[in-house]
């Protein structure tokens, strides 16, 4: 429960209106920017896929799908823009930035993300969209949800005796960089 004497309710709602309007047009800005990198991008040879990432009203860096042009199948608009955000920030931290999307991350560019420690991610055209595309988002996130055994990719676990020797190592380092 809320007290009505600490919290003026008239107040607040329209303060949270206001910074929700604020953030909405905000998102809907860098959407269209996404949008747009993934539109010019199907003309020159990629896939159609756009990502900005900004941070304090910032972006640090866009990304373009470059799979095909680069033979990279993890050359992924997110993944792309991931890379060249930290590499123009010197950290591989994007703690604080907001990661905008042409269309809803697909397990790896999600995976990416948390990684990145980015603190929210926002995207236009879901996993539906992208299935009509032909790209497999839906498909990977389907088998995500399906018990590993079921896969047609087999992941086997073999496990030799030194199989924990590199963490060994690493936690024995007293330089390391935790991250
Ligand atoms: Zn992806």
């Amino acid at each position: 429960m809320t007290d009505s004497s600490l919290l003026p309710e008239a107040v607040a709602s329209t303060d949270s209106r206001a910074s929700i309007d604020t953030l909405a047009s905000t998102d809907a800005a860098w959407l269209a920017r996404a949008i747009d990198l993934a539109t010019l991008n199907v003309a020159n040879g990629g896939g159609p896929f756009g990502a900005v990432i900004v941070r304090d009203g910032v972006a640090l860096a866009e990304g373009q799908n470059r799979v095909t042009a680069q033979l990279d199948p993890t050359a992924h608009a997110e993944v792309v823009a991931i890379r060249a955000a930290c590499q123009a920030v010197g950290d591989f931290s994007l703690a604080g930035a907001t990661l905008y999307t042409s269309c809803e991350p697909c397990p790896l560019c999600l995976s990416a993300s948390l990684w990145a420690r980015v603190n929210r991610v926002v995207f236009a055209a879901d996993r539906h969209d992208a299935a009509r595309g032909g790209f497999d988002d839906r498909e990977f996130y389907e088998l995500f949800s399906r018990d590993r055994s079921t896969w047609a990719l087999p992941v086997d676990s073999v496990r030799p005796d030194n199989a924990p020797e590199p963490f060994n190592a690493w936690l024995a380092l007293q330089s390391r960089t935790q991250y």
